[in-house]
Parts: C-alpha cells; sequence; structure tokens
C-alpha cells in the first residue's frame, strides 16, 4: 500500500478516465458491463438509473413539538480509515491527518455540543473504532447522540462485488457491536457510493433508515427495482458538507480551502430556506475537517444563528428516521 503523490495521482486519473470512457456500475457477482456507455441502448441506460430511485415524500406533517424545521448534525468520524481505504494512502503524514480527528478535533466537537446542549449522529466505521477504542465509552457517556455505521475500512463499494459487498458489512457490524454494544439503525456508505446491491443488503441487515443518496432535501422512500423497500432516506448534499469545501485531498486534485466565513454563508443560507420551507436541514461534517480552531467557531456560530429562531427541532438522524416512520405509518 505504499504509494506516493504523484503516483496516486496518476492512478487516480487513469481511474477517472476508465470511469469516463467506461461505465461499470459496480462489479457483480455476475460480472460487469465494461463496453462503453455510449453503445448501450435507451432501455439499457433507464434500466441502470432505475435500479435505485427516490420514491414518495415521507416529510411528516409536522415536527414534534410543532416544530418549523428539524435540523440534524452528522459527524463522520473518518479518521485514518478514509486515507486508507479511499485513496490507498499509508504515509504517517496522511495517518496523522486522521489522528488529528480522533485526538484534537472529536472532543471539540464534544465540547461544542455540550455547550449548545444539542443531540448529533455520529457514523464511524469499524476501523476507527479499533484504532480509537476511546472514542466510544466517550460517545456513550453522552447517550443523546446516535452512533452509525460507516464501513469497515471506508472502502469504497464500488470496487466490490455483492458478495464482497455484504462480507465487508458483515465483519464491520461484528466490530460495531463488539464496541458499542448493540447494532446501529443507520448506515450510511463510504464516499456516498453506493452499489446496486448495496440497498438490498443494508434492508436485510435491518437498518431504519439509509443516509448516503441525493435526490431530495425531504426525508423519502427509497425505491429499488421499482419497489418501495421500507427503508427512509434522509438525504445528504455535497453543499451541506464540509469535506468538498474546506479539505484538501491532493491525489484527485481537489484543493479546497474555503473562508469559514463563506461556508458560513453557505449554510446559513441553506438553513433559511429550509427553514421557511418547514423541512429537514442536515449538514454533514468531519471532526478532521471542521475540528480546526476557526472552523469550529464558525460552527460555533452557525448554531448560535439557528438557535435564535423559534421552532428549530435539533434531533440526531435516528430520532427523525423515528419519527418520519410514525408519521407515515410505515
Ligand atoms: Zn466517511
Amino acid at each position: 500500500m505504499r504509494t506516493n503523490i504523484g503516483f496516486a495521482f496518476v492512478i487516480h486519473l487513469l481511474a477517472a478516465t476508465v470511469l469516463v470512457c467506461a461505465i461499470s456500475p459496480a462489479a457483480s457477482d455476475e460480472g460487469s458491463r465494461d463496453d462503453a456507455i455510449w453503445k448501450w441502448t435507451p432501455e439499457e441506460i433507464s434500466k441502470l438509473v432505475s435500479k435505485v430511485r427516490a420514491g414518495r415524500d415521507l416529510s411528516p406533517e409536522s415536527w414534534p413539538g410543532g416544530a418549523r424545521v428539524a435540523v440534524s448534525f452528522s459527524f463522520d468520524v473518518d479518521t485514518e480509515p478514509v486515507w486508507i481505504g479511499m485513496q490507498g494512502q499509508s504515509s504517517p503524514s496522511y495517518m496523522s491527518r486522521g489522528e488529528y480527528g480522533a485526538r484534537t478535533a472529536q472532543p471539540r466537537v464534544l465540547a461544542l455540543l455540550k455547550k449548545h446542549k444539542i443531540p448529533a449522529s455520529f457514523f464511524l466505521p469499524a476501523m476507527t473504532m479499533e484504532l480509537h477504542p476511546e472514542l466510544i465509552p466517550e460517545l456513550l457517556k453522552h447517550p443523546q447522540h446516535e452512533i452509525g455505521f460507516h464501513s469497515y475500512v471506508h472502502e469504497n463499494p464500488m470496487h466490490l462485488t455483492a458478495a464482497e459487498e455484504r462480507q465487508v458489512y458483515e465483519k464491520a457490524m461484528e466490530i460495531f457491536v463488539k464496541h458499542v454494544g448493540r447494532r446501529p439503525v443507520g448506515f450510511r456508505s463510504a464516499a456516498w457510493d453506493l452499489t446496486e446491491s448495496t440497498i438490498q443488503i443494508v434492508k436485510e441487515m435491518g437498518f431504519l433508515y439509509e443516509s448516503s443518496m441525493m435526490a431530495d432535501e425531504r426525508p423519502y422512500m427509497l425505491m429499488a427495482e421499482g419497489k418501495e423497500t421500507g427503508l427512509i432516506e434522509l438525504p445528504v448534499e455535497w453543499i451541506l458538507d464540509d469535506w468538498p469545501l474546506f479539505q484538501i485531498s491532493w491525489p484527485v486534485g481537489h484543493v479546497a480551502i474555503r473562508n469559514a466565513e463563506d461556508v458560513l454563508s453557505i449554510w446559513k443560507g441553506e438553513f433559511d430556506v429550509a427553514y421557511e420551507e418547514g423541512t429537514l436541514y442536515m449538514l454533514t461534517l468531519h471532526p478532521q475537517v471542521i475540528g480546526h480552531r476557526y472552523r469550529i467557531k464558525m460552527l460555533d456560530e452557525l448554531i448560535a444563528y439557528m438557535k435564535r429562531k423559534r421552532g428549530v427541532w435539533f434531533a440526531t438522524h435516528e430520532s427523525i428516521a423515528r419519527h418520519v416512520k410514525e408519521q407515515a405509518g410505515l
């Protein structure tokens, strides 16, 4: 797994070229297609697109306590696995970026949530739990927070067959239960990538909700092959994620160190409209990204801004999914 930036960059360019030239929609046990997408018929492309779709809107009639908007923060505590599993890095410098997330940033995040007395959802790869077992008792001391499922080592499922994907989630689940003492109800895929098999596996593993898709800003029913799956989708979005706005990820040529003030204005603007529309506002954050000193101050300011409005329900993803499920009579 030894690599360097130049080599990794070339590999990513090659990978990108392969993706653009020949979409092979995840490895599958039946074998994936590797002919160019332009050779496919409209029916074949429509079939590909329809594998997983957004179903009915599951916005509840009202949020608890008559709140106008539901606000939920998730913290994906990716630490080292995001660099190992996603980018094939092993340099101690990359590892230290992950270590920063557990060692320096996570306590800041928890202190901020405590200050504002708001709950949040934490999604941890199983390998984060193995590398930083001390994070779990600390989270369990605050039962208002949720701990969700987030892969084994932040592996991208698009590179796996259905059988491998199931195998790796089962391995991750064993580690999760060993550390947390119970099974999670929330599933978030690594890198928000899903294969055509993911939803079926997630459903069979008994999850209540999925949170990696982007077809709406409101909660919705996930459809697979045209049928309701019973899984609730709590959708995410890259503009409501700190990674593309702040994080440097050299191998994909992505450099984004925005001013915290710019990002505050994006996130406030998104919140204002969510408030007007009376819907759902979900922010995805990573301790190793948001936990830097002046960014956490910005987050503090954003939460204070939201709290100044009436009728804002701060909740975990789990509480939102349970409310949505009950209101929809599922
Ligand atoms: Zn992640």
